[in-house]
């Protein structure tokens, strides 16, 4: 029949067809008596919160009503992926709301790396994009590093009132909400869902001890990300699971540095010179050429030079160039990873799938 299931956890409308999507449930559970939507049935069994895809308007509707509220936001970003991970607009939306600023998967970064720095640029980065968080940590939620004083900073800076989890999809808001759960409520099952206003959307409330509530808002997509530009398959590539490795490259003037084929980096002038990638361990890095670059990417995308873009296709490259100024500069590939170069006075070049994000910053080691 035409006639639409829906959930009897949420009241969305069922779907069977995209397991990333609102609503899914895989055809099986039909033929149930009861039919929950998978969001609901892994709440209902595990406890555990799962993403799902979300318009720009639900956005809107979602920053909205965080606004309204009083409450702290606490809003999370994946620091390998800063500028991709940040959800533009949050600070207008905020009003007088506090902000705690919390930047995940912190396991990935070398030992070389200080952690003090990184915040210290963290707090940069956000006051430049409109921010002045609370307080900024780091954490990494798949180990377990910090979330307890992740979940002390909640509970001191929230002041009595709700908090809101806000980050797009893929920081890992997921598993960090699991972890929270867990350290609150053990293995309760006394989580409750309710809807966002004017939208299909549910958010997960997280009971505290005071009757105020920690409340998981749905991850929100945000088209910038690397992650967007190819196939899922190719996720895994792109998503670090290990402490990077850093690579040295000797370039001399007139090399260039494919990063699989998600981006590229010219030397352009400056005398030979060593550049240190802090790349995913499983990105290929491809050295040739300037002359031959651009020939070699239109040929070799999606082959040599993978991943690339959707179906293996060449993705539209936007140019930057800089002369580095500063001794010890990061140059950020936003998703990717960054360059840390030592000497100040190269002549350099990125390109970057048009819509992503590549910035300088003072190097972090
Ligand atoms: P969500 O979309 O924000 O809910 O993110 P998930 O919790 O589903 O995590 C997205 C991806 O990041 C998954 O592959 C996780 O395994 C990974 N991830 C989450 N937290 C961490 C972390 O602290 N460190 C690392 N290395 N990976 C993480």
């Amino acid at each position: 029949s035409n006639e639409q299931i829906t959930c009897d956890g949420c009241g969305v409308t069922i779907q069977t067809t995209n397991p990333d999507d609102l609503g899914y449930a895989p055809a099986s559970a039909l033929e149930k008596e009861i039919v929950v939507c998978k969001r609901c049935f892994r709440l209902k069994h595990y406890n555990e919160v799962q993403d799902v895809a979300l318009t720009d308007d639900d956005f809107l509707k979602i920053l909205n009503t965080v606004g309204d509220t009083e409450s702290l936001i606490v809003k999370i970003v994946d620091i390998f992926d800063f500028n991709g991970s940040w959800l533009p607009g949050l600070h207008r939306f905020a009003g007088k709301n506090p902000v705690l600023l919390i930047g995940n998967k912190s396991d990935l970064l070398p030992k070389s790396v200080k952690r003090e720095k990184l915040i210290h640029w963290m707090r940069y980065e956000a006051s430049q994009l409109g921010l002045k968080p609370v307080d900024v940590l780091l954490i990494s939620a798949s180990q377990g590093k910090a979330v307890r004083d992740a979940a002390d900073a909640i509970e001191h800076y929230r002041n009595g009132k709700d908090a809101y989890v806000v980050g797009c999809t893929n920081v890992g808001k997921s598993t960090f909400i699991n972890r929270i759960i867990k350290e609150i409520t053990g293995e309760g099952d006394i989580i409750t869902t309710s809807h966002f206003p004017g939208t299909t959307l549910d958010m997960i409330e997280i009971p505290l001890s005071d009757g105020h509530v920690l409340v998981d808002t749905p991850g929100i997509i945000n088209h910038h990300q690397m992650a967007h530009f190819v196939d899922k398959e190719e996720l895994k590539v792109l998503l670090p699971k290990k402490e990077i490795k850093p690579k040295v490259f000797q370039l001399n003037e007139g090399q260039t540095l494919f990063f699989g084929g998600l981006a590229r980096f010219d030397y352009i002038s400056g005398g030979r010179r060593s550049f240190i990638c802090h790349l995913s361990n499983d990105i290929d890095i491809h050295r040739t050429k300037i002359d031959k670059a651009d020939e070699l990417y239109e040929n070799h995308a999606g082959e040599l030079l993978k991943p690339a873009g959707k179906g293996g296709k060449a993705l539209e490259f936007v140019r930057q160039e800089w002369t580095i100024k500063e001794a010890k500069t990061d140059i950020v590939f936003s998703g990717l990873g960054w360059i840390t170069v030592n000497e100040s006075g190269s002549k350099v070049a990125a390109y970057v799938p048009k819509g992503a994000a590549v910035t300088l910053r003072k190097s972090l080691i």
